[in-house]
């Protein structure tokens, strides 16, 4: 084994012990979480030990690098789009990405539906407006829902659930408890709806404990960037 391999493989156990004792102490099972690899800025040979490692879903946020990286990787591997939307970008997106987690506006899902054939996406979440990094103001539950409701009514698009990022300097915590309630909130009307994108490498634990079903950690697994 590589060392790099072996640098990977360990860090990736460990996350994955983690994750086991978050599920343990939310009463969860494993088999309900996605862990997705955030393999932005690292090199594809990083991805592609990742895979014979046996991961298979991989997070990427600039459309560029993504595009150059997700077709040396085998056709099972699931790319996800996380970053925030460039609508000039929104069709290179759609050609490498499988799910797209950074959905926060109409005219994007719009324009999306009209590139692509079908595709799973996430409706972002901004907890804390004042940050500036996107997603639904979350306290007009009326507004998301009509969001929801419209995107419902494009035919390529199939919404899995809600995404969030962790505002700066807040407790994960709460964010993520918050963002299960909206979820919960939202389920009684859109029962289809019923993933949650949430935790990254310093928070993951508190978005399993709050009802996470997709985890993005990057730097835990493949070191500071
Ligand atoms: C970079 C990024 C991650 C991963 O962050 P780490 O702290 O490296 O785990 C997760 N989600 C989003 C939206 C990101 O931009």
């Amino acid at each position: 084994m590589s060392t790099r391999k072996a640098e990977i493989s360990g860090a990736l156990q460990e996350v994955l012990q983690r994750i086991q004792r978050a599920c343990d102490l939310a009463r969860r099972s494993v088999e309900e979480i996605t862990l997705i690899a955030v393999t932005k800025t690292f090199p594809a040979s990083d991805v592609e030990i990742l895979y014979e490692l046996g991961l298979r879903n991989f997070g990427e946020n600039r459309d560029q690098e993504a595009s150059l990286k997700a077709p040396l990787l085998p056709d099972d591997a699931i790319w996800h789009f996380q970053g925030q939307i460039q609508s000039n970008k929104l069709k290179s997106i759609a050609t490498w990405s499988d799910v797209i987690h950074s959905i926060d506006q109409l005219s994007h899902a719009e324009k999306l539906n009209s590139l692509t054939s079908k595709k799973d996406i996430f409706i972002q979440v901004g907890l804390d407006q004042s940050e500036n990094r996107g997603g639904v103001a979350p306290e007009n539950l009326a507004n998301l829902a009509n969001l929801v409701d419209s995107i419902n009514s494009l035919s390529n698009l199939n919404i899995l659930g809600l995404m969030a990022v962790a505002p700066l300097g807040q407790e994960p915590e709460l964010a993520f408890k918050r963002l299960n309630e909206i979820s919960k909130k939202l389920l009684t009307t859109h029962p289809e709806m019923a993933a949650i994108s949430a935790g990254m490498s310093n928070d993951f634990e508190a978005a399993i404990a709050h009802g996470a079903t997709h985890i993005r950690i990057g730097s835990q697994i493949l070191g500071v960037r």
